[in-house]
C-alpha cells in the first residue's frame, strides 16, 4: 500500500471506530479531504486510493483545480467540491460556479451574492453557516460564543439560518465551526457539544424534522467531532501529511 493509501484507511478506521463509540453509524460521517496546497496529482492519487469529497480554501485553487480534475478524470467522476474556507465578496463568483458545497458561510452580503449569482448560473449549493463558539479561534463565523444566555445572539442566528434557507440557489445544510487551536481535549469538545446544541435548538426553533449537518473535526481534533454528532470531518494532515506552507 502507499503512504497516502495507509493513511486514508487509517482515517476511515478512526472514524468507525468514534462512530461506533458513540453508537452511531459511521455512514453518516462524510470525510472530506481537504486538498488545499496540495497538487492535482495528488488529488488524482487520493482519487485512485478511494476519496470523493475534496476540500479547498482558496478560491483560486478551488477554480484552477477543479477543471484540471475533470479534464483528467471526466465530469462524472463522481466529485463532490467542498470550499470550506472563508469566503471574500469579490470571490463569491467561483465558489458559485465550482463549489459544490459551502461550509463557511458568515455574513449575509455573501449570501446574498451567492444566491444571485447561482439563480444566474442555474446551479445549486448545500451550505453550512459557520458558528464562532469558542471565541478564540478567529474572527470568522457568526458570533456564537454565549449563544445560551444571549437572547440577541439566539435571535441573530435565527434569523440568518432563516434568510439563507429562504434565498433561491442556497440550502440550509448545517452549522460548521472550528474548535480553538491547542486547548485541553474537554474545552474542544464543549465548543463541539455547544455547536451540536445549538442546531438542535435551531431546527426545533424552526419546526425542522431533518436534523441540520454538523461540519466539524480536523486532523487534531476529528474523534471529538464525531463524539459530538459531526457528520462532516474536514481532514487534511492526516491523510497527505504536512502542507508547505504558501
Ligand atoms: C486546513 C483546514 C482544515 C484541515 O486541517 P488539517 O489540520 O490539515 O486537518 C479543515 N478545515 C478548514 C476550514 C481548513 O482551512
Amino acid at each position: 500500500m502507499t503512504t497516502l493509501e495507509t493513511r486514508y484507511h487509517d482515517v476511515l478506521q478512526t472514524i468507525q471506530h468514534h462512530a461506533q463509540r458513540a453508537n452511531r453509524n459511521p455512514d453518516d460521517i462524510t470525510l472530506v479531504a481537504v486538498t488545499k496546497t496540495w497538487p492535482v496529482a495528488t488529488i488524482l492519487e487520493a482519487y485512485a486510493v478511494g476519496m470523493r469529497h475534496f476540500g479547498e480554501n482558496r478560491a483560486e485553487e478551488l477554480e484552477e483545480k477543479r477543471p484540471q480534475v475533470e479534464a483528467a478524470l471526466g465530469p462524472d467522476s463522481g466529485i463532490v467540491w467542498h470550499f470550506i474556507g472563508t469566503l471574500q465578496s469579490r470571490k463569491t463568483n467561483t465558489v458559485a460556479d465550482f463549489g459544490d458545497v459551502f461550509h463557511a458561510l458568515d455574513r449575509l452580503k455573501i449570501a446574498n451574492r451567492l444566491s444571485k449569482q447561482l439563480k444566474e448560473n442555474g446551479r445549486h449549493l448545500p451550505t453550512f453557516l459557520e458558528l464562532n463558539i469558542s471565541g478564540e479561534m478567529s474572527k470568522s463565523g457568526v458570533n456564537a460564543t454565549n449563544w445560551e444566555n444571549s437572547a440577541s445572539q439566539r435571535a441573530e442566528i435565527r434569523t440568518f439560518s432563516e434568510t439563507v434557507a429562504s434565498l433561491p440557489g442556497l440550502t440550509l445544510q448545517g452549522l460548521m465551526t472550528m474548535a480553538p487551536w491547542e486547548a485541553e481535549p474537554e474545552l474542544i469538545r464543549t465548543v463541539f457539544r455547544r455547536t451540536r446544541l445549538l442546531a438542535e435548538w435551531l431546527a426545533e426553533e424552526r419546526g425542522w424534522e431533518r436534523p441540520l449537518a454538523l461540519s466539524m473535526g480536523m486532523t487534531d481534533d476529528y474523534p471529538l467531532a464525531i463524539a459530538e454528532g459531526a457528520t462532516h470531518v474536514r481532514v487534511g494532515r492526516a491523510l497527505f501529511g504536512e502542507r508547505q506552507t504558501h
